[in-house]
């Protein structure tokens, strides 16, 4: 879907969206040299927050640093950089996008040793990423046929452009198929994530997702949902999980910050469990949308205001 705002985030200006260009030799388009993030902020209680806006930066530059990728800011001038992206365009709930590339680096592949990446900030309304009703009715989704990248190929730590090139195939073949989205499973054909979520099932009360090994990125909505849950009383399990432990699962979600908590009624087609969304997702997406109304105390300084 084609999004926009008034004004972008470039390299420590804010500029008109139009005027956000690059030239078409950027190395980035090239060779996919470029790490992202997607944020999003909530009107909340406490006025315009992002959700662990800190946490995502971070993320941001280590995905850089495991490509050697100079990003000449600090991640507390992004940070701010990230609120001001919100308040410029005066929006009260967004979805950011800050993003380093390499820019007019040349032609070579292996970049210059002196390289400094670009950095844009884009923040714009985005509505709920599987669609509206999904949070409550859930999603059908169906196993790729493409593996997620194995180990030591590319690295799924790094949050770089690149790597959705392996989730833009399994998200086609699943609308394809008629599926919402596509769950790929890792080189050793266990489960690994979504084309940009991260899986969890729930099979006799107890909550499972696949471990950091299996070629994931490690979410953080994920990990809100381990916190969340341990508040709630669950316990959740990093293990391996076969295909066919989604057709037995109780319960299966999926979580992102585009795609927040969302329930899935049907695996290749296979109902899960009741076939709508379950108790524990339920509890988990109360506790976690109650962070944004107060409902849930924000125990964790998850929340950051747009205007500190
Ligand atoms: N895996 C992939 C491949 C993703 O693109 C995303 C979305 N960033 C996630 C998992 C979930 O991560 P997070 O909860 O930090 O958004």
């Amino acid at each position: 879907a084609k999004v926009s705002a008034e004004l972008i985030w470039f390299n420590g200006e804010l500029i008109p969206w139009q005027n956000a260009t690059v030239h078409v030799m950027s190395h980035a388009l090239h060779y996919g040299s470029s790490v992202f993030e997607g944020i999003r902020a909530y009107k909340t209680h406490k006025g315009t927050c992002i959700f662990r806006l800190q946490e995502h930066i971070e993320r941001l530059f280590d995905s850089a640093k495991i490509y050697r990728m100079d990003i000449p800011y600090t991640v507390e001038e992004v940070v701010q950089a990230c609120k001001a992206a919100v308040t410029a365009n005066k929006l009260e709930a967004a979805y950011l996008r800050p993003l380093a590339f390499l820019g007019d680096v040349g032609m070579g592949l292996r970049p210059p040793a002196d390289a400094k990446a670009d950095l844009m900030i884009a923040a714009f309304s985005w509505e709920a990423y599987l669609g509206a009703d999904a949070i409550e009715n859930g999603v059908e989704v169906g196993v790729s046929s493409w593996n997620r990248l194995a180990p030591n190929t590319m690295p799924t730590a790094a949050k770089a452009g690149g790597n959705y090139l392996s989730s833009q195939l399994i998200s086609m073949e699943a609308g394809r198929h008629g599926y919402t989205e596509g769950i790929a499973m890792d080189v050793n054909n266990q489960i690994s994530e979504g084309a940009g979520q991260n899986l969890f099932l729930v099979r006799k009360g107890i909550i499972y997702t696949p471990p950091g090994t299996a070629s994931i990125l490690q979410g953080l909505t994920r990990d809100a949902v381990f916190v969340l849950a341990k508040e709630l009383g669950y316990e959740v399990r990093e293990e391996t999980i076969s295909r066919e432990a989604l057709y037995l699962a109780d319960e299966f979600f999926m979580t992102g910050t585009a795609t927040e908590i969302v329930p899935v009624k049907t695996v290749d087609g296979i109902a899960v469990g009741s076939g709508s969304r379950g108790p524990v997702t339920k509890a988990l997406q109360e506790a976690f949308f109650g962070i944004f109304d107060g409902s849930t105390e924000d125990k964790w300084g998850w929340l950051e205001s747009v205007s500190e």
